[in-house]
């Protein structure tokens, strides 16, 4: 159903130009090899005195002269022993000269000094005189010496050049001249289209609002006349605004879906390349395919990646800015054309350019949020339709115990459950799978064969049940439903798990105070009964502050500061950091106020477990011969002991 635009060269031309670059090179390498072995062949330097005394005791037969150069050939009936008496063994430079008996076999040079009388003196010695003209060159040798380096490095010019595009995932087909010349404007596609997503509004659970701002975008698809009758401007784009994972592309499928057009898909980062100008083509020649099929929609997932602000960053992006500015020329530019609409998804809006948010492009900015209780009741719903449910199942109960998942969780959990149940051998899934499943998707993987200690398996029991008592001991805590000791693939050697009774939106400053206390119960434990404090605490401590200096600085809820604000949130929908907006000195308070409530809820945690250390010590035991503890168990053995 969707196809890839995404055209590769074909391999077998791209062998033949690999050989012949192979080829090249090695012709290359062999004429340099011939060139230095003929400056290798044995001959002599002597000095030029040494040359006319040569001359003048009548020994030397013809020379060759050229530019820097006299080669010299004696007589053939010259005297060996005058010859050598001249050029006495030590005069000769190379050493291994010496070993040379018969000097006419050599060929004796030296260099060519400006010398007047040389002729006269060549003249009276009877000495014939060559003056060599410079080697006639063959055609070949001029286009072996001008011709193969320039193709050698056109040729690792093109290859790099293809190289590069192939990385940036634009295979350019072309010809070989034609490569280099057109990478500014590349044709290469980077977008999958869909002829029919054959996604609707139903299979996006929960996110009525979102579905309600995009029925309009279907209708005028479907029926762009009745719009067009009365004068009205057509919706150009929406922006999906939320976390990762909660259905923002389904729901651009959906609208497409819903209204029977193509879908056009693509993702922000593939348009940003290193070359200047290829997103911009890329955005110019997808608009140009959508305006044959329209009407249709075209969805950008990651828009952040181009449309940042354009003055922000220190070093300016050209490609980037090209890109959005094709981008931003595009969306005004279809008014006329109609039938596209715009789709983009992105989780950091507040890092978006004005310029894409004004009216006429993405004007409409539609939240896309984590989903509710029964949204996760309802996406549960949608995804357990294609597996088979025992009868037991309780949607209700597994939203419960999945808050703050996303709809991708969630889906997730429902195919891990269905994979539990094949594993064991069962032809339906059941609860405990789906249980299983949770916990598997938060806290990795059972890691049976971590095998700890008999005394750090109690320190984590005594630390869970820490956790669990403290919680049940607290009238603002929420119910247990499970404790365990088994050690996860995610790094926890054991947890706690407890769930609200409801969905809650609103906490009060005494459920987040019972909430740190709990989150300290598991360090209190250790100090109670073994007077430790291992590294176990270092997760729970860690949340632990982060709630009371929320409490501090954006709840205001400490004593100190009362209702002011000190940090705002920031990237609200990835991992909502916040960033402090007071002065060094407040800040110094705040940790002081923060220490302070996680003093406070750590000695009231201690106290309660030293009040009730017999059911500390009856839990633990229990926990450490079963490992598994279910919240019923739990309540059980409270009551009991
Ligand atoms: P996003 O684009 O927001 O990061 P996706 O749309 O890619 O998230 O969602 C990933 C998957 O999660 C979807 O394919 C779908 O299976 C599941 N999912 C997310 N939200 C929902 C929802 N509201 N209803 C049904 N399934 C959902
Ligand atoms: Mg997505
Ligand atoms: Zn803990």
């Amino acid at each position: 159903m969707s196809e890839h635009h995404n055209p590769d060269a074909e391999p077998k031309k791209k062998i033949n130009w690999f050989i012949i670059l192979i080829v090249l090179f090695l012709l290359t390498f062999g004429l340099n090899l011939i060139n230095m072995h003929q400056g290798s062949s044995a001959s002599f330097q002597i000095s030029y005195d040494q040359f006319l005394d040569l001359v003048e005791a009548g020994l030397v037969d013809q020379v060759y002269m050229n530019d820097d150069q006299i080669r010299i050939a004696l007589r053939d009936d010259a005297d060996v022993n005058r010859v050598s008496s001249i050029l006495s063994p030590a005069s000769v430079q190379n050493a291994s000269a010496r070993e040379i008996t018969l000097p006419r076999t050599v060929i004796l040079y030296t260099g060519r000094v400006d010398d007047p009388q040389l002729v006269s003196a060549l003249r009276s010695g009877k000495v014939r005189i060559y003056e060599e003209i410079p080697e006639q060159t063959s055609i070949f040798s001029v286009i072996a010496s001008w011709l193969v380096p320039m193709a050698v490095m056109y040729l690792l010019y093109f290859f790099i050049f293809r190289m590069l595009m192939k990385r940036a995932g634009g295979g350019e087909g072309g010809g070989f001249l034609g490569g280099i010349s057109g990478i500014g404007k590349s044709k290469a596609k980077v977008y999958n289209v869909e002829k029919n997503t054959g996604i609707t509004f139903r299979d996006v659970a929960g996110q009525d609002e979102a579905k309600e701002s995009l029925e309009e975008m279907v209708d005028y698809l479907k029926n762009p006349k009745k719009y067009q009758n009365i004068g009205a401007r057509q919706p150009k784009g929406a922006l999906l605004v939320g976390p990762p994972g909660t259905g923002k592309t389904l729901l651009a499928k959906a609208v497409a879906g819903e209204a029977g057009v193509p879908f056009y898909h693509l993702t922000g980062s593939e348009f940003v390349e290193m070359f200047v100008g290829v997103g911009a083509s890329r955005v110019r020649d997808l608009f140009q395919t959508a305006k044959k099929n329209t009407p249709c929609i075209i969805f950008i997932d990651e828009i952040d990646a181009i449309g940042k602000k354009r003055d922000v960053q220190m070093a300016t992006n050209d490609e980037r800015e090209q890109t959005l500015n094709q981008l931003l020329a595009e969306m005004d530019g279809f008014e006329t054309n109609g039938g596209i609409i715009v789709l983009a998804a992105t989780n950091r809006p507040e890092v978006l350019d004005q310029a894409l948010l004004r009216p006429g492009r993405f004007d409409r900015r539609i939240i896309v949020e984590k989903p509710d209780l029964s949204g996760r009741e309802s996406i549960l719903a949608v995804h357990s339709k294609k597996v088979t449910l025992a009868p037991d199942v309780d949607l209700h109960e597994i939203a419960l115990s999945t808050s703050g998942a996303s709809g991708a969780d969630l889906a997730n959990i429902v195919n891990e459950g269905a994979l539990r149940a094949v594993r064991m051998n069962r032809t339906a899934v059941s609860q405990a799978d789906l249980m299983e499943s949770v916990e598997t998707v938060f806290a990795g993987k059972e890691k049976k064969d971590r095998v700890l200690s008999p005394k750090e398996r109690q320190l984590v029991a005594y630390h869970e049940v820490g956790h669990a008592l403290v919680s049940a001991l607290q009238k603002n805590a929420q119910p247990v439903q499970k404790i365990t000791i088994v050690p996860r693939t995610m790094g926890s050697l054991g947890y706690t798990m407890s769930v609200p009774e409801e969905e809650r939106y609103l906490l009060t400053k005494e459920e987040l105070i019972a909430q740190i206390t709990m989150l300290l119960g598991g360090r209190a434990a250790e100090i109670v009964r073994f007077g430790a404090e291992t590294t176990g605490a270092a997760n729970d401590i860690e949340r632990a502050t982060d709630l009371a200096r929320k409490m501090v600085t954006q709840y205001g809820m400490s004593d100190q500061f009362g209702s002011m604000g000190l940090a705002s949130t920031q990237n609200q929908y990835l991992d909502g950091r916040n960033v402090s907006t007071c002065s060094e000195a407040t800040n110094a308070q705040a940790d002081e106020a923060v220490r302070q409530i996680l003093a406070r809820c750590q000695r009231d945690a201690e106290e309660l477990l030293r009040s009730h250390s017999d059911s500390l010590d009856a839990i633990a035991n229990t926990l450490l011969e079963k490992e598994n503890i279910s919240g019923k168990e739990f309540m059980e053995l409270l009551k009991a002991s």
